[in-house]
């Protein structure tokens, strides 16, 4: 069964629509039982993480539309403890949020040590819709990924952990979702015409995810490419790549502190 890996940094990732498939799915009840099979370990090493709370966890999702970020959000951290999640959605910034820096609004939404942050879109945005559509000058866009870099290795300096997944979705896949939102009445509130615009852009989308992944796959925050034609084969990458980003983190319960222990055996 094949795992993630990450974007060796400086490499370009052809995004091409056969990367969003691998060659052998297993079946999707398979896989799903392979995802909830994950469940317990997930729960343990979160239950170390909050417990001790020395640590935290951000894990970014960027996606075209209907790349499935809100399906990962579903699948994958259904499978945690709700009260040590941090789901953070990030859409067109507010005035306020305009007004400072575009880092602010995603700093100040990191969660505690001790969380699990998702970030549903990210920073990224910022060199992604903002460089697609010219919304500040090239020279403002194109000296983000360094202050990105250090941003996130400021982070990783004081405890966090930081894995980020591209969902690469292939032409074909994004215009049968697109058309099942068109269709579907219960999926309709899910489409937007802006969506439309979008995808004629995506050769624009595809040079900028690739200077995304490039620029900003560092060793203290790995981008990784997710083939994501399949939700079931996506979802399960991504359950183990975190859990083995967990594992990683050697994460251990606090140790009991002995006056607390005095009372074992005595509590009436
Ligand atoms: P989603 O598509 O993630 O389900 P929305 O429908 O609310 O959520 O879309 C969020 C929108 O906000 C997207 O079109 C995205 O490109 C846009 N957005 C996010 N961050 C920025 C940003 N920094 N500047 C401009 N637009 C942004």
């Amino acid at each position: 069964m094949p795992s993630l890996r990450p974007v060796a940094p400086g490499f370009v990732p052809p995004l091409d629509d056969a990367d969003a498939r691998l060659p052998d799915t297993p079946p999707k009840r398979e896989l799903r039982e392979r995802l909830a099979a994950l469940g317990d370990e997930l729960d343990e090493l979160q239950a170390k993480l909050f417990a001790s709370a020395r640590r935290g966890l951000i894990v970014v999702l960027q996606a075209r539309d209907a790349g499935g970020k809100d399906g990962v959000v579903r699948h994958v951290f259904g499978l945690f403890n709700p009260q040590g999640l941090a789901i953070r959605s990030f859409g067109v910034p507010t005035p306020v949020e305009l007004s400072h820096d575009y880092l602010w609004r995603v700093h100040s939404a990191v969660g505690a040590r001790g969380m699990i942050t998702v970030f549903n879109r990210s920073h990224y945005e910022d060199v992604l819709v903002v460089r697609v559509h010219g919304l500040v000058p090239e020279a403002a866009w194109r000296a983000r990924y360094d202050q990105i870099n250090c941003f996130e290795a400021m982070l990783a300096a004081n405890g966090y952990a930081i894995v980020k997944f591209f969902l690469h979705v292939s032409r074909a896949e994004q215009r049968e979702r697109l058309e099942a939102r068109l269709d579907d009445p219960a999926k309709n509130w899910k489409f937007r015409a802006g969506d439309l615009e979008e995808r004629a852009k995506w050769d624009d989308y595809t040079k900028a995810y690739q200077d995304m992944l490039s620029r900003c796959s560092t060793e203290a925050a790995p981008w990784f490419v997710v083939p994501a034609d399949s939700k079931p084969m996506r979802d399960l990458l991504i359950a183990e790549t975190i859990r083995d980003t967990l594992d990683g983190m050697q994460l251990e319960y606090p140790p009991a502190d002995p006056a607390v222990l005095q009372w074992k055996g005595k509590v009436t």
